[in-house]
């Protein structure tokens, strides 16, 4: 009982620590929404440009002898023959691979006539807390949306059981480290234990390791890079941000505010943003309905290839 006390104690300082401070994605202060490749190259402020300036998204396999530990990306998800799908879902293999991501990471069609007016729906920083998770699956079943939920390492550890949750609602599990800091700056064996270990501890619960890499900050650097492909992930930031991560609680009019912010930079192949946030619980089925209004459609992650070209 002492034990259930203090890790919801644990649990509560946690949550309150994070959502305290703005302990989101982009980096304090920037006024950038999207560091999108362009930032890998350039200057923009909010990802990984301290010495990292070669575009390697588009080459994420290591210069060095670690070649032969590279997953084959663009086939199904690792560990995908453990799996164990809800029953309702068709199985990844079922679904085809209509879609790859590009530099910018947009999702784009293969092929000419495949919809290239979709969306890619993400959402960081859980799992935290059921309500918040039950309220934005059944928003997204609602509009028959799949999304990437990027989730903690160590917030799965304190709460296995809302990891099984999102995945048994249909969630698509994606990696965002273990303990949210910035990697790009870490040794190789460093930001392997914190993507390894979440790598490990979702295939645990889930039967799947995840497909997908995004790192805390936007700030992968080459070696988150070079780490993601290792474990056959694809790796990516963001296009549009939907700057729920600057927002507080006694704002107003934080829906409207959430919903310009994403149209204002709404493009087709749009990787939208997003976090397990209440007031983005509560906005979503504006933004979906939005959205469909002006004629997109939501891309489901798994026929997303999973090598950037
Ligand atoms: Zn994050």
């Amino acid at each position: 009982m002492g034990k259930a006390i203090s890790a919801l104690l644990l649990a509560t300082l946690l949550l309150s620590a994070c959502s305290g401070n703005n302990d989101e994605d982009p980096v304090q202060g920037s006024t950038a929404t999207a560091p999108a490749a362009a930032a890998e190259v350039t200057a923009a402020p909010t990802e990984d440009t301290a010495g990292t300036v070669a575009p390697s998204a588009s080459s994420p396999a290591p210069e060095d002898g670690t070649k032969a530990t590279i997953a084959p990306a663009a086939s199904a998800a690792p560990g995908s023959s453990t799996a164990t799908p809800p029953s309702s879902e068709p199985a990844a293999a079922e679904i085809p691979l209509l879609y790859h991501m590009n530099k910018n990471y947009d999702i784009v069609p293969n092929e000419e006539g495949t919809d290239k007016k979709v969306v890619l729906l993400t959402f960081d920083d859980g799992p935290k807390e059921a309500e918040m998770i039950n309220a934005l699956m059944d928003t997204l079943d609602k509009h028959q949306a799949k999304a990437i939920f990027f989730v903690n390492g160590y917030r799965v550890k304190e709460h296995p059981e809302l990891l099984k949750l999102l995945h048994e609602r249909g969630g698509i599990i994606g990696n965002h480290s273990w303990d949210h800091i910035v990697l790009k700056d870490k040794s190789y064996a460093e930001v392997q234990k914190q993507i390894g270990d979440v790598q490990t501890i979702v295939k645990e619960i889930t039967g799947e390791a995840p497909a997908f890499f995004r790192p805390p900050h936007g700030a992968g650097g080459d070696v988150g890079k070079q780490v993601a492909a290792e474990n056959g992930m694809l790796y990516m930031t963001w296009s549009v941000g939907s700057l729920d991560w600057e927002m507080k609680e006694k704002d107003t009019a934080k829906t409207e505010t959430l919903v310009k912010n994403v149209t204002d930079q709404l493009h087709s192949g749009s990787n939208i943003l997003m976090h397990e946030l209440p007031w983005t619980t509560q906005a979503l089925d504006t933004l979906l309905t939005t959205l469909e209004g002006k004629g997109y459609s939501f891309v489901d992650p798994r026929s997303i290839e999973l090598k950037q070209r």
